[in-house]
């Protein structure tokens, strides 16, 4: 992603805000997410479609368990580290692929997997992979949660210039946010829930202009799998209440601020997902404070779809960085992983779906 407004905004919102109207909002925001909906068995596919599993369902709806496991979603970003950098063009996008679809199904989801070919900011075609597995299908009530899951071609932000043409492991800008979208389904498989959710796995976000790059630098070329998707959805007219995404989610001494575009456009999501981390004791994780603005997968969904989208990505305000310190290197490994960072970023979602 790009990072494009530095910290010009950093604590310009006043906590009379957030107590008054904000917490209106939230509360009629909560309310709406109570309503039962009945779920719905109409499956469907982009390249074939995929039923939930009746039996399971059916098997643990009585002793359902809610627990977010920070445990599994590390296993996730382990296996996904397993295939290698997941960089468009390569055997381990294909592998990678074929192994989320495999895990939304095995977990419930109706899956669609669509894809197609973009053009990168060099001209390079590159093969994109977009998948999004989808719980009560027809329920008009919906929630979208995003996660990009393709690993940047280029180390281009790596401090040793000799490896600045390396692809990026990805462990924490790719894999994490995936994997704790993927112990949600894993959640959902087990207890449906009221409102319908839609998790979005989209590829080559992060195919942008290298730094040395002299030739056109647009923020086009980011998100390019989000920008198919936006043109094509995988429903048509699709409509969402609003969207989640989740960007670099695993450090384990990450901070998340209110990202500029999410307050713009959402929030009032901001609101909701900041106040239940705080009410879960997380607050000096999900800091209530603004932060920077970020060109995401978000703000295309934001623009292209007017789906009021939050991005929940880790940036820094101190130590004159921006970003996760390993953003872009070869060094965003697994190592830098924490489960309890990716469990309680699990247990916020989970709060907020259920
Ligand atoms: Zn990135």
């Amino acid at each position: 992603m790009l990072f494009n407004i530095k910290k010009s905004f950093f604590c310009s919102r006043t906590p009379c805000f957030f107590t008054t109207f904000a917490a209106v909002k939230i509360e009629s925001i909560m309310a709406k997410y109570l309503i039962l909906l009945a779920a719905s068995a109409l499956f469907f596919g982009c390249s074939g479609a995929s039923s939930p599993s009746q039996e399971s369902n059916a098997q643990v709806a009585e002793n359902a368990i809610f627990d977010f496991s920070a445990d599994s979603a590390y296993q996730y970003v382990v296996r996904q580290m397993e295939f290698g950098p997941r960089v468009p063009g390569t055997d381990a996008q294909r592998a990678c692929a074929d192994w989320m679809s495999n895990e939304l199904k095995r977990h419930g989801a109706a899956v669609k997997r669509c894809e197609s070919t973009v053009t990168a900011y060099d001209g390079t075609r590159l093969p994109c992979i977009n998948i999004v597995g989808s719980y009560n299908p027809s329920a008009e009530r919906r929630i979208l949660l995003m996660a990009h899951w393709d690993s940047r071609h280029v180390a281009d932000n790596d401090p040793d210039p000799s490896k600045r043409k390396q692809p990026v492991p990805a462990a924490n800008d790719g894999a994490s946010g995936v994997a704790v979208l993927l112990e949600i389904a894993r959640q959902l498989g087990q207890k449906q829930p009221s409102v319908g959710i839609d998790i979005f796995l989209t590829d080559a976000e992060d195919y942008g202009a290298p730094d040395d790059w002299e030739g056109d630098r647009n923020e086009k070329f980011w998100a390019l799998g989000t920008q198919e998707w936006c043109n094509a959805p995988h429903v048509e007219g699709y409509k969402a209440d609003f969207g989640i995404l989740l960007d670099m989610v695993g450090a384990a001494d990450a901070t998340f601020y209110r990202e500029y575009y999410s307050d713009r456009y959402a929030s009032d999501v901001v609101n909701l997902v900041w106040r239940t981390a705080a009410k879960l004791g997380y607050d000096k994780l999900f800091i209530d404070r603004s932060g920077a603005g970020i060109t995401d997968d978000h703000t295309f969904v934001n623009r292209m779809r007017n789906i009021p989208t939050i991005d929940i990505i880790d940036t820094r305000m101190t130590g004159g960085g921006t970003f996760y310190p390993h953003w872009h290197t070869t060094d965003d490994t697994l190592d830098k992983i924490s489960r309890e960072t990716l469990g309680k970023v699990g247990n916020v979602l989970m709060n907020v779906i259920y």
